[in-house]
């Protein structure tokens, strides 16, 4: 299976891209953010320990990260799918190294890294409208509140919309900050191996979409 690495900033579409390339070329979809959203709503003693410092938009701790994406991985069942898309790790230099040998462990490698570009402003102004459906996590953007019977167009929950307790004006505002430190060195460590190549992202869902399944081709 080959391993597809979505880094980018807060809020430039890594989960609505990876969700799409993972339905259309049969892939597996990781989010850590997923992940560790959803460990914090079953109320689990890592669930419990990460709430607040996520709402905070701080990382959680690379011991805590790994515990929660290893035993994910283990999970899997990969059999059918031909690619393993990660959204959200690795976002500090350490954890380049960490998840070369997670996947090592488990006879797979980074074939590719996609980093999706916009400016801070724009996605800043996407955060205002960013809502998300309470049930199956699908990602909306509404330019005021909706209404109780507005329906998911994904799964047709309707009156559960709701904004992530992390898109608040001040944690958006450190997450960025810590994208700026953390993150964006990773990609000149994928560039410097030779794996990274950038999308625009200030562009349509199925525009971005065509560049990406464009940049898959070269490993599928
Ligand atoms: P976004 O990319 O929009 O900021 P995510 O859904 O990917 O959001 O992540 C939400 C939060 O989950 C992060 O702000 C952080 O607290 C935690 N998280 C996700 N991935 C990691 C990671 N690799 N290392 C540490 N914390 C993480």
């Amino acid at each position: 299976m080959s391993v597809v690495v979505l880094l980018g900033p807060p809020g430039v579409g890594k989960g609505t891209q990876a969700a799409l390339v993972a339905e259309r070329f049969g892939g597996e979809h990781v989010s850590t953010g997923a992940l560790l959203r959803g460990e914090s709503s079953s109320g689990s003693q890592l669930g419990l320990k990460v709430k607040d410092l996520m709402a905070r938009g701080d990382l959680v701790s690379d011991t805590d990260l790994f515990l929660c994406l290893e035993s994910h991985l283990d999970r899997l069942d990969s059999s059918e799918s031909v690619l393993l898309l990660l959204d959200g790790v690795p976002r500090n230099v350490s954890q380049v190294g960490r998840l070369d040998e997670v996947l090592r462990d488990r006879g797979m490698k980074v074939d590719k890294v996609i980093s999706l570009t916009a400016p801070v402003e724009e996605l800043v102004e996407r955060f205002r409208k960013r809502w998300s459906c309470g049930k199956c996590g699908a990602v909306y953007s509404f330019e005021s509140e909706p209404g109780v019977d507005a329906s998911c167009s994904r799964c047709g929950a309707s009156g559960k919309f709701e904004r992530r307790a992390d898109d608040g004006e001040e944690a958006v505002r450190h997450r960025f900050g810590i994208f700026r430190e953390e993150t964006a060195p990773v990609a000149d460590m994928y560039a410097a191996k030779g794996l990274l190549q950038s999308v625009d992202a200030l562009r349509g869902t199925e525009e971005v979409f065509a560049s990406v399944s464009e940049a898959l081709k070269k490993i599928l």
